[in-house]
């Protein structure tokens, strides 16, 4: 069978593991799948089983990561195809599932097509990549590279309340062996990262394309809890006396927002977001002028040295409102994510493979991070497809058309031949 045929054949199995996905996950209006609980591990056997029909071997790693390969009866360093299977509360079905599915997807029609693989291809599920059950992000891929920083091991799961360490070992993992810091496949021995990922940004709704190239993923740095104090006072005190920290918190995110514009303005694109932005609820009032002050910040860019520079502007800018405010500004608690550029022979690859299949694939910065973000850092070359989806991602409105996947799959598969 010619491999674009086979690749169309594969619809009704896509269709299949991306409604079970959403069936185990349902929780109206949106998709919950919990990282380490029960819509991650249903959704984890729902793959598995997927693979094994396929004739490939699950195998579950010290991070509870599964891996599904493909044996190709050689010695060349394995191609993994990887994303995850956790969704935010109440999010949509697509963030992740849909590349996991991607892999299985591809294997599918490869073997439809009677091709045997060059090497071995492996198919991962990795735990935990959105941030909201252990407040980061990325774990299953950090704790296959040795990524997760210090602490991580004892954060509680926002649900269950159980530690990563336990939750990892709940869900067949061994949690000790993260301890050793150091990576469960050495980095040199992979022999490439895929992903296929939806688009959480609407420019190929605007471009009009089903698929696109990813350049980079950004990488952030994030304060979860940056505190102004300032000082709680009358509404009637003159302006030169208050120390407000509402104010201070507003005059602190404009400042960031116009470093944004103008960096962007020079060609360096970045992100800022202000998540959490509010006064000290116990305490503000109609009458008052606010003492307390929190806002979240998620600072975000696609090159390191970048990065480290927008993280000196972030002080400089936090000193300058503090005393034009006469407050104190805390940054308090700090994560940080590296930025993930992609493999420029695989960009390339993934170009080639996309005109092969007559699909005009833009190339495009991801919005988002994602797990590729770790296997770029940790040197693996690294590439990612994204699909086209509309109303974003992290809701229960996100939309990816399943034909839009399918076409993402023709890539993946058309690339994995070459
Ligand atoms: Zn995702």
């Amino acid at each position: 069978m010619k491999l674009s045929d086979a690749v169309s054949a594969q619809a009704p199995l896509v269709r299949r593991l991306l409604d079970g996905v959403a069936t185990i996950g349902a929780d109206p209006p949106g998709i919950t799948r919990d990282a380490y609980g029960r819509g991650e591990n249903e959704a984890q056997a729902l793959i598995a089983e997927a693979g094994r029909a396929l004739g490939m071997t699950p195998s579950i790693d010290a991070g509870a990561n599964l891996s599904l390969r493909w044996d190709s009866g050689r010695d060349a360093p394995p191609v993994l195809i990887g994303s995850h299977l956790d969704s935010v509360v109440q999010g949509g079905n697509f963030d992740g599932a849909a590349g996991v599915i991607a892999g299985i997807g591809a294997v599918a029609a490869l073997q439809a097509a009677g091709l045997a693989p060059k090497r071995d291809i492996e198919v991962l599920a990795l735990r935990c990549e959105e941030a909201v059950w252990f407040g980061l992000g990325l774990i299953g891929s950090r704790s296959l590279l040795a990524r997760l920083p210090a602490g991580a091991l004892e954060l509680p799961h926002a649900r269950s309340g159980l530690t990563l360490a336990q939750s990892i070992d709940r869900c067949g993992g061994h949690s000790a062996r993260l301890r050793e810091n150091t990576p469960l496949r050495d980095p040199r021995s992979l022999g490439a990262y895929l992903e296929v990922h939806i688009e959480q940004a609407p420019q190929l709704v605007e471009a009009n394309a089903p698929v696109a190239v990813c350049l980079a993923n950004p990488g952030n740095v994030r304060h979860p809890f940056i505190r102004i104090t300032g000082e709680d006072a009358h509404t009637g005190l003159p302006h030169r006396f208050r120390r407000d920290a509402a104010l201070a918190g507003a005059d602190l995110s404009l400042a960031l927002e116009r470093l944004w514009l103008e960096e962007e303005a020079e060609g360096r694109p970045m992100a800022v977001t202000i998540g959490r932005f509010h006064t000290t609820a116990a305490r503000h009032s109609l009458t008052a002028v606010s003492g307390g002050f929190e806002l979240s910040l998620d600072l975000r860019a696609y090159d390191a040295a970048h990065l480290a520079a927008l993280e000196k502007r972030l002080d400089e800018i936090a000193a300058r409102v503090a005393a034009r405010r006469n407050v104190e500004i805390v940054l308090g608690e700090r994560s940080a994510a590296s930025p993930g550029p992609m493999d420029p022979a695989i960009v390339k690859g993934f170009s080639a493979a996309a005109r092969r299949c007559g699909i005009e694939a833009p190339r495009l910065n991801s919005p988002g991070s994602h797990d590729a973000n770790n296997f770029a850092a940790a040197g693996v070359p690294t590439g990612m497809l994204l699909v086209r989806n509309r109303n974003g991602s992290h809701n229960p409105h996100e939309a990816m058309d399943t034909p839009d996947l399918m076409a993402a799959i023709g890539v993946l598969a058309e690339f994995l031949t070459a």
